[in-house]
């Protein structure tokens, strides 16, 4: 896996958001459950496999092996 730049972060989460078309904003927080920790959705990193295929990625990656389908609503 190759890590992307992504110069339009807003954009590619827009794009790319696998659950329909209401992306969280890049300054939202949410918690990844693979890594246990607080993130800001901003801070996502792109990875790109061998097949072309793109996955938006924990920040705290490649330590931390979730993607954006990980990351669930910060309890309260
Ligand atoms: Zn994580």
């Amino acid at each position: 896996m190759k890590e992307i730049e992504i110069n339009d972060k807003q954009r590619y989460l827009t794009e790319n958001y696998p659950f329909g078309n209401n992306p969280p904003n890049l300054a939202d927080k949410r918690e990844c459950i693979h890594c246990g920790k607080v993130i800001t959705v901003g801070d996502f990193k792109v990875f790109k496999d061998k097949y072309g295929d793109e996955y938006i990625s924990c920040p705290n990656a490649p330590d931390c092996d979730g993607t954006i389908i990980d990351w669930i609503t910060v309890k309260k």
